[in-house]
């Protein structure tokens, strides 16, 4: 499978740009990494953003490059319960491509502050349950929220 995405350098660290054009839904790659506990993820130091959660007690530590892709509010991007990510719209040749690190949190634990500078931006990265029930919406209609948050809140959508 031919690369469709560049790790560059910027001024702010990594980030990754396309190299191809994408369409909406397609697969650009899928992430992996090795498992490990939320207390193993506490002792990452400064790559604690690289773990991510899968379930509500189990992260995946990820690599490079899959640890590059950064976060936005309103992203070209969603990763999938595949752990697959999937462009949200149409993408062209050279834009940055990010996902909403929300998307894949619930622990109570981590935050962070964002400036990404969209119309959307929250400011603050926290868990799925705390972004606005419309954006919630958007990512659970397009598949792109991890399975244990979808179980998590799916008690409170049946009341
Ligand atoms: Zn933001």
């Amino acid at each position: 499978m031919a690369q469709k995405f560049e790790v560059n350098e910027g001024k702010f660290g990594k980030f990754i740009t396309s190299t191809t054009s994408l369409s909406e839904g397609q697969v650009i790659c899928k992430f992996s990494g090795e498992p490990i506990s939320f207390e193993d993820s506490l002792n990452l130091g400064d790559k604690e953003s690289y773990a991510l959660q899968i379930d509500q007690k189990y992260y995946i530590l990820l690599q490079d490059p899959d640890c590059y892709f950064n976060h936005s509010c309103e992203p070209n991007c969603g990763l999938n319960p595949a752990l697959e990510l999937v462009a949200l719209r149409d993408i062209e040749d050279g834009e940055e491509l990010n996902y909403d690190y929300s998307t894949t949190m619930l622990e109570r634990h981590w935050t962070m502050d964002c400036s990404c500078n969209n119309k959307g931006c929250r400011k603050t990265i926290s868990d799925f349950d705390r972004i606005p029930a419309e954006r919630q919406q958007f990512y659970l209609a397009r598949n792109v929220v991890q399975d244990f948050i979808i179980k998590f809140l799916k008690p409170v959508a049946e009341k």
